[in-house]
């Protein structure tokens, strides 16, 4: 059956040489130079219903031209060694690049729109479906510049901040360790290194923490000028753009005020004895007086329980069976309909994913399954992602992708799903401790852990403000911020001062990391809300699901009483990370 573990994404394309493939290509290129003539410099003078059509046809347009993107992502990710497969990526990649810049006049239009003129068009009822669409886009009204400076702005990108973020990662991936295991020096990856910190062996995981930080301190001349100069490169685009906080364009591109994030991020301190709480029980758990921080992932028996691909699979789909029949419909397509490609191979793209494509098309999904519970739970995750992006389809292009902050609710959802399924039907008590520790460590590691790299990435780019950061300086930041996690019920390693220096978060994704924390914290209350209300929780949950990206974050989760500018809110998700480490407790 194993050619069923591979996914068919010929409903996309025949293959890479069909013609309907190429003539996507012409006819986006083709209906991109329409697009341009019929609206260029003409937005200003459309009636309500001429922008209907022009929003219209703008939507069009995107699914057309992202189609042999995904596709090519889709390749590319399965087979990267092939020559065809590369060759199509990097022409998509540069496609969409080109066609970007294309259209770029349509967003700045409407930005440029005088405030009388934009209020009638966003208030028109034509226009209602696109109201929150354009608001989104005129947020960045006071932050934008001239067609011709974004367009030099962008384009100096590509030798400015954009080359030393490829500096670190061809540095990053470049980087060789050797360690010692089991009495013999091994060449090892950093991957490898770091899935070590897995490995039941106390001195292994810290061997292997030690070998990787310390390959990092040998460069940190490096590390340090390239995250010297993506801070330098933000203060200056804040001065441009007349930002006040370094955080300021990413909430306001989450739509998310900065005082719910500063709210959920003190919130997020007070309960960090909550976690020094959970380090100590660990520490007792695994017989260790104080834990060091190369423990908190170590596994509290050796036995390491695999499952087949099949089981992992029923069991997904009977842990969403146990929520929803539709959810448990959805879950099963991706397998029935041949959606996910389940095996590792060489050329495969490592990790997981979920690919969300376009409302008239369904969603992919990519693992690297190999029989642990971390990948039944990932199994979980991703079809999480995969009910969302389905239940969003109801959704035109431009309200289909939902936003950030609630992009990871499905999955961390079914997760929970997952753990809850297992817990209750495992008699071990051995194995429940495991499944309990596993979900509370993943907890800890998505909402606490990101709350100090958020805080050190925040004092990292005030603190550059005032001039250069030394190496040593960013060390003392990062060793900070983590301090106040453990306080003195976890030791940090002396080389864990560079721990900076690898997480590409800082580099690609600017204060991506209290997205993890919003999303944790956002399903543990939704969990709880489910616990409390059951059947009548269900539609209002697939209503969040299927309201994609066409409401404010705010406005989608209103129907379920939820309100992230109460701090109780955020302090509800920590309680029931509580009551988890009290069921844990019980057990032990
Ligand atoms: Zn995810």
């Amino acid at each position: 059956m194993s050619h069923d573990l591979t996914w068919d994404i010929t409903p996309l394309y025949p293959s890479t040489s069909s013609p309907e493939l190429a003539d996507s290509f012409e006819q986006g290129t083709q209906q991109v130079a329409q697009f341009r003539e019929r609206y260029r410099e003409k937005v200003a003078g459309l009636t309500a219903a001429g922008f209907l059509q022009a929003l219209r046809e703008y939507e069009s347009l995107q699914e057309l031209l992202i189609k042999p993107q995904l596709y090519s992502h889709l390749l590319f990710a399965a087979n990267s060694e092939s020559d065809e497969n590369k060759r199509l990526s990097q022409k998509s990649d540069e496609f969409g690049n080109l066609m970007g810049r294309e259209l770029i006049f349509f967003d700045l239009e409407i930005i440029q729109l005088d405030a009388d003129k934009f209020n009638a068009l966003a208030h028109d009822p034509q226009l209602a479906p696109y109201r929150h669409f354009l608001e989104a886009v005129r947020k960045f009204r006071p932050h934008t510049l001239s067609e011709r400076e974004e367009s030099l702005l962008s384009q100096k990108a590509l030798t400015g901040v954009q080359a030393f973020s490829r500096l670190f990662d061809e540095v990053s991936a470049s980087l060789r360790y050797r360690m010692d295991m089991d009495g013999e020096e091994r060449d090892c990856t950093g991957e490898e290194l770091l899935a070590l910190l897995h490995h039941p062996d106390a001195a292994v995981r810290e061997r292997a923490f030690s070998t990787f930080l310390n390959k990092h301190k040998e460069n940190e001349i490096l590390f340090s000028a390239v995250f010297n100069n993506v801070a330098l490169d933000h203060s200056q685009e804040m001065e441009l753009r007349s930002y006040g906080h370094p955080m300021e364009p990413t909430n306001l591109g989450n739509e998310i005020p900065t005082e719910v994030v500063e709210s959920l991020m003190q919130v997020s301190e007070a309960n960090y004895p909550l976690a020094q709480e959970y380090f100590r029980l660990k520490a007792k758990l695994l017989g260790m007086e104080r834990l060091k921080n190369c423990d908190v992932y170590a596994p509290l028996s050796d036995s390491g329980k695999t499952y087949s691909f099949e089981e992992a699979r029923a069991l997904t789909v009977k842990a969403y069976g146990g929520f929803s029949e539709e959810f448990a419909r959805l879950a099963d397509g991706f397998f029935t309909e041949r959606r996910v490609d389940v095996l590792p191979r060489p050329g495969k793209s490592g990790g997981a994913f979920c690919m969300g494509m376009t409302p008239s098309l369904p969603p992919y999904l990519l693992l690297n399954f190999t029989g642990n519970l971390r990948d039944v739970s990932t199994i979980a995750h991703e079809v999480g992602h995969g009910i969302h992006y389905h239940l969003a389809q109801v959704q035109t292009m431009l309200n289909y992708h939902p936003p950030l902050p609630l992009a990871e609710t499905a999955s961390v959802f079914g997760e929970m799903l997952l753990t809850r399924h297992l817990l209750e039907k495992e008699t071990d008590r051995e194995l429940k401790k495991s499944l309990l520790c596993a979900k509370i460590e993943d907890i800890i590691a998505t909402t606490f852990r990101q709350n100090v790299l958020t805080r050190f990435e925040e004092r990292m780019h005030l603190e550059r403000q005032d001039g250069l950061l030394t190496s040593s300086h960013l060390c003392d930041l990062w060793w900070e911020e983590n301090g106040k996690l453990y306080g003195d019920a976890v030791e940090m390693i002396e080389p864990y001062r560079f721990g900076w220096s690898y997480i590409s978060h800082f580099i690609h994704a600017r204060f991506y990391c209290y997205s993890y924390t919003c999303a944790e914290l956002l399903v543990l209350s939704l969990y709880q809300l489910y616990l409390k209300e059951r059947e009548s929780f269900i539609p209002v949950y697939r209503g969040i699901l299927a309201d994609g990206g066409s409401k404010t974050p705010a406005d989608t989760l209103a129907p379920a009483g939820i309100d992230m500018s109460d701090p109780a809110f955020w302090q509800n998700g920590y309680d029931l990370l509580k009551d988890l480490i009290e069921e844990l407790k019980a057990l032990m």
